[in-house]
């Protein structure tokens, strides 16, 4: 009996890049057994050493998420359809209120105490306000409301831009890095004569320029464990736009500890992800993805792409949500993971549920105050990691002094093909990271001194560590990938 899995974005390199490969076998155990015997490249996402399927990856059977049965023994029936869903990173209420239907926005069911709208506000809102499902009392509510985007990158713009336009009183944003050329294919709360400029001075002008009314809160730092509670308190709606893991899992944490609801997104390629986070009843991050996956077994968008306007799309759905949330009406994407796939045009949704072990919000807590999460994610090691981790790893800088003193040294570039395309290291092997497994045994030596690179050092780190445990002794990771040597070394190449 063959049974259709559907492959995500992530892992289709190691598919042929199928969207959807047939493997055989009476349950999940089985089909798994099966597909990464036919695809090997996958076992190493799909598996951990101790051969257990990983946290980060879950199975599910139509559109039930089956961690709660018992995963792998769980038996496939006739016409089922697995779907594979890997946490992704990329991309930037209050909830009792909130299952009851009721708004999250301060002063929920006393109209009273809620601002009212001048006689341009009710011009500019005017088909808000011949909504009976928002209304005059709607529109107070979106005015009263405070709603904190976390980056004004791809995710964070539609949102921002149409939270104001939609009469949101209070926008805070939180971002500190200064608008680049290649931010501009996506994020379109920035434009060309902004390059240089800093994201939020950029964010708060377009924003200003829509709805002068708005009132924008800038926070220019690096969201840590030492200042999110501090940034989120206060605030009814948290939309997540992050592009990393350990400022998800911070956003996540920070969200459920204070109960404000997160307007979750998520992008990779042409796939985004969605749903509400954090609330009393619902699940949060967490419980869908207890631990991060490994640094760099999941490329980032900066690493593996993203169409221009997939952040529009999904940050349109955090939008909604969050302007859902607000109001109090419909029906929240709580509980449900929606799946949207840009090259097939379709939308799936999975049940969530919450883990009643989690974490974070289960009935027994063990997070209970916000931690190190780029220790957590495995970026940093821990305080009583043994020394000497960092002899692994090469700068720009030292390379090109060997490369200069005649060190032999094969230098081997694990990104895709149409990166290495657009710059290279001289002398350099291509070995995409997903080929490396098959191709390492054959193709380089074990006693050659090896340097690995990618784009900023994340696949080649995954690629370094598997050579290690194949028998390869002396393997150095570039650290910072093309773009530190573009910028210390060669930067007569171009960059992207
Ligand atoms: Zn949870």
């Amino acid at each position: 009996m063959a049974t259709r899995i559907l492959i995500p974005t992530p892992l289709r390199p190691y598919t042929d890049r199928q969207d959807a490969v047939d493997a055989e076998g009476r349950t999940v155990g089985e089909l798994l057994a099966d597909l990464t015997a036919r695809h090997s490249g996958l076992k190493a996402h799909l598996y951990n050493d101790q051969g257990r399927l990983r946290s980060f990856v879950n199975v599910y059977i139509n559109d039930e998420d089956i961690r709660y049965l018992q995963k792998e023994q769980t038996p496939v029936k006739d016409g089922d359809t697995i779907s594979i869903i890997p946490s992704v990173a990329g991309g930037a209420p209050t909830s009792a209120e909130v299952a009851a239907g009721r708004p999250a926005s301060p002063g929920a069911g006393a109209g009273d105490a809620l601002p009212e709208l001048s006689n341009e506000e009710v011009r500019r809102y005017s088909r808000h306000l011949i909504l009976p499902e928002v209304g005059m009392e709607g529109q107070r509510r979106l005015k009263a409301a405070k709603v904190l985007c976390i980056g004004a990158g791809g995710l964070g713009s539609p949102v921002a831009l149409y939270l104001a336009a939609a009469g949101v009183g209070t926008i805070g944003m939180v971002d500190f890095d200064a608008v680049d050329i290649s931010n501009l294919q996506r994020q379109i709360i920035h434009g060309t004569p902004d390059l240089g400029r800093s994201k939020l001075a950029s964010a708060t002008d377009k924003i200003k320029a829509i709805n002068p009314r708005t009132d924008v809160k800038g926070y220019e730092v690096a969201l840590s464990s030492a200042n999110a509670l501090q940034i989120f308190e206060g605030y009814d709606v948290v939309v997540d736009g992050t592009d990393n893991f350990p400022t998800r899992y911070l956003v996540n944490d920070a969200c459920v500890l204070l109960g404000i609801p997160n307007a979750y997104g998520s992008i990779f390629r042409f796939e985004g992800q969605a749903s509400v986070f954090g609330t009393a009843e619902g699940p949060c991050y967490r419980c869908l993805y207890p631990e991060p996956p490994p640094p760099g077994l999941v490329p980032s968008c900066a690493e593996g792409g993203v169409l221009g306007v997939l952040p529009g799309m999904v940050g349109m759905i955090q939008a909604t949500e969050a302007i859902k949330l607000i109001l109090g009406v419909g029906e929240p994407l709580i509980g449900r993971f929606l799946i949207y796939d840009a090259l097939r045009m379709r939308f799936r949704e999975l049940k969530l549920r919450k883990d009643a072990d989690c974490p974070v919000c289960g009935t027994h807590p063990t997070v209970t105050k916000l931690i190190d999460y780029e220790q957590f994610c495995g970026l940093r090691p821990a305080a009583d990691a043994p020394a000497g981790a960092r002899a692994t790893e090469i700068t720009a800088v030292e390379f090109k002094q060997r490369l200069d003193r005649g060190d032999r040294l094969t230098i081997v570039d694990v990104r895709e093909p149409n990166e290495f395309q657009i710059n290279r290291i001289a002398g350099s092997i291509l070995i995409p990271l997903g080929e490396v497994p098959a191709r390492c045994a054959v193709e380089l030596n074990r006693d050659d001194e090896i340097v690995v690179l990618c784009k900023v050092g994340g696949r080649s780190a995954k690629a370094a560590d598997y050579l290690r445990t194949q028998g390869f002794t002396r393997v150095l990771n570039l650290r910072g990938g093309i773009l530190d040597w573009i910028d210390k070394v060669d930067p007569s190449q171009p960059k992207y």
